[in-house]
């Protein structure tokens, strides 16, 4: 299906491995102008290599730490004078840090305020006025499952991505008028850097093998594996699409049916 989206510059941030660098492989392989964002220099220019050898496209790339606004004004900016406006903007971050309740002190709080809501509010604030005088726009953020079902010991991802749907709900309200799309893609497990993690901390507190408790999660899954990041990004490259032009506001689990709740 030709999604509609060549040529369009996409803008995907917390981009060097895992989901982002599965999104900016498929917006790069529709023939978007990808650019890229992460911490790491050398992981940012091995993916930029990746893209260039696959699809003969010169991503843009740019170390950002998400984190700070400063860097986020740069990218955005590094963007739009290399490519122009930014049509599509995917908002990633890294995951927050697991913990129960009294782990947690007031300083990883504030990291997690920052790292996953506020650097999404912070790209969109500085993307969306060139889509409203576009009059075009897709925005999608990952979020998590998280959204529907809290995850045991992720307190700062069940509670800021929850916050982030909620501006993101409300952003949709505001410039769907202007053919400006608003979506959340809520992955499941899926195998990543970050999964892998997750794995090695729950491993610590039971005792068990990571291996063991990767299988544990895979058998919670009716599908009875974990996802693959292209599994994600190929919902985030259908909300990009010029033919999910009347679905906004939205929450798309991509979970292999994790979620057990009915709606
Ligand atoms: P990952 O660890 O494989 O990749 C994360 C990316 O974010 C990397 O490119 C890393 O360099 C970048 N990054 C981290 N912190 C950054 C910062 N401060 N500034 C800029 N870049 C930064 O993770 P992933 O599994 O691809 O997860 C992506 C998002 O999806 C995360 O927010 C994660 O919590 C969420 N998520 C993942 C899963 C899963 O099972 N993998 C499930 C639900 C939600």
């Amino acid at each position: 299906m030709d999604l509609g989206i060549k040529g369009k510059t996409a803008l995907v941030t917390a981009s060097s491995k895992g989901i982002g660098k599965a999104v900016a492989d498929g917006l790069a392989a529709e023939g978007c102008r990808v650019a890229i964002c992460a911490r790491g220099k050398d992981e940012l220019m091995a993916t930029a290599a990746e893209l260039k050898r696959k699809y003969n496209t010169d991503a843009f790339w740019c170390v950002c730490d998400l984190n700070k606004a400063k860097d986020i004004e740069n990218v955005i900016e590094g963007v739009q004078k290399s490519f122009g406006p930014i049509e599509i903007l995917i908002n990633n971050c890294g995951g927050p840090a697991p913990g129960f309740f009294l782990d947690l002190n007031e300083d990883d709080w504030s990291f997690a305020y920052d790292q996953v809501l506020m650097s999404a509010i912070r790209t969109t604030k500085l993307v969306i006025p060139s889509m409203l005088k576009n009059e075009w726009g897709r925005v999608i953020n990952i979020t998590s499952v998280a959204v529907k079902q809290p995850v045991e010991n992720l307190l700062l991802s069940n509670t800021f991505r929850a916050g982030l749907t909620g501006f993101s709900k409300s952003l949709s309200n505001e410039v769907s008028k202007y053919n400006i799309t608003i979506n959340n893609v809520a992955p499941g497990y899926t195998l990543t850097h970050r999964l892998y993690e997750l794995a090695v901390t729950r491993a610590r507190i039971s005792g068990k093998s990571h291996e063991e408790m990767l299988a544990e999660m895979a058998k919670l899954i009716p599908a009875n594996r974990l996802g693959m990041p292209e599994e994600i990004a190929a919902a985030v490259l259908f909300f990009s699409s010029k033919q999910a032009s009347y679905i906004t506001g939205q929450t798309l689990l991509v979970d292999g049916g994790n979620y057990k709740g009915i709606m």
